[in-house]
């Protein structure tokens, strides 16, 4: 698949630029009012929020770098306005950098973990995913049920281990019936079809998936690639899954063409579309790729958008 070549062809080149994995104990939870008596482990690859009355963990599960040489973002634009815009917000030029952030949310009597990250994969500096569950103080076998936005590497690679065995036994696996389909057919994922074809549920558009939880067609990025949509007591996430891959480019020129969309003229019609409605409604958007902990709103920009991320306890920026 192309999309496959291209992250190994560019990890393979910037793979030791990317930053080794830390586990330092420095950010204080972020609801003390909940924290319990003894204070839980923490870790940066942790962070705790809250959407109304429901519990979010974003875990971290790590990086991909790719160059900036016109082959990845902004495909067909001059390399120097890609920098310029980078620059401009204070990011090196030479590299454009994603994170990895699966999102995990407890609602009724549910633990859905939105994604699984990439694994231990050639093309990013990842596989922590685990690692950041257990430092939640969760354990794989307690997730009820797993989001699957879209068939990606980097969304799918965390659901079997080097063996093939389930990472998270006891989940359903929720992927929508268009991507489903997409992935039966294609021979390159054949045995993890396998491995997870008997927990799978496939849903339909505008489906729950779990209390407060509803799925979101986004399609363009890939044929059945779809967001979520998680509401408590009034208060609403949109979890974007690869809608915008960059905090930065994505938002700020959400017609650019970027490599790993399928059918780029389709999925920057869809991220031009969900940008402006989270605009609109002042959305608390999630995403899966920003910088971590993905967690912020999209504001109007003349006439595209910038992401202003949540400020988190503790940590400068
Ligand atoms: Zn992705």
């Amino acid at each position: 698949m192309k999309l496959r070549l291209i992250l190994a062809a560019a990890a393979l080149s910037l793979v030791a630029c990317s930053p080794p994995s830390t586990t330092t104990p420095a950010e204080p939870a972020t609801e003390p009012a909940a924290a319990p008596a003894a204070p839980a482990p923490v870790s940066t690859d942790v962070h705790r929020f809250k959407i109304g009355a429901l519990d979010a963990i974003a875990l971290k599960d790590g990086d991909i770098t790719v160059p900036n040489d016109g082959k990845t973002v902004g495909v067909g634009q001059p390399p120097a306005a890609v920098s310029a815009l980078l620059a401009a917000a204070g990011q090196p030029t030479d590299k454009v950098e994603f994170s990895i952030q699966p999102l995990l949310v407890r609602t009724g009597n549910r633990i859905v973990l939105f994604d699984t990250g990439a694994g231990k994969a050639d093309f990013a500096v990842a596989g922590r995913l685990v690692a950041s569950l257990r430092a939640a103080e969760v354990d794989p076998a307690e997730v009820t049920d797993i989001f699957i936005s879209h068939s990606h590497p980097d969304h799918v690679g965390g659901l079997v281990d080097a063996k093939g065995a389930l990472v998270f036994p006891n989940a359903t696996i929720h992927v929508s019936a268009v991507e489903w389909a997409s992935m039966k057919s294609n021979a390159e994922q054949a045995s993890l079809v396998h491995a997870i074809a008997p927990k799978v549920a496939a849903f339909q558009p505008g489906e729950s998936i779990a209390p407060g939880v509803t799925a979101v067609a986004i399609y363009g990025h890939t044929s059945g690639h779809s967001g979520a949509e998680i509401v408590s007591q009034g208060e609403r996430l949109l979890y974007i899954g690869d809608t915008a891959h960059h905090s930065i480019i994505s938002v700020q020129r959400p017609d650019w063409k970027i490599a790993f969309d399928e059918d780029a003229p389709k999925a920057q019609a869809a991220r031009r579309a969900m940008l402006q409605k989270a605009a609109d409604e002042d959305l608390r958007v999630y995403a899966v790729h920003f910088p971590f902990p993905g967690l912020g709103r999209v504001r109007k920009q003349g006439a595209d958008f910038v992401w202003i991320p949540e400020q988190r306890r503790g940590v400068p920026g």
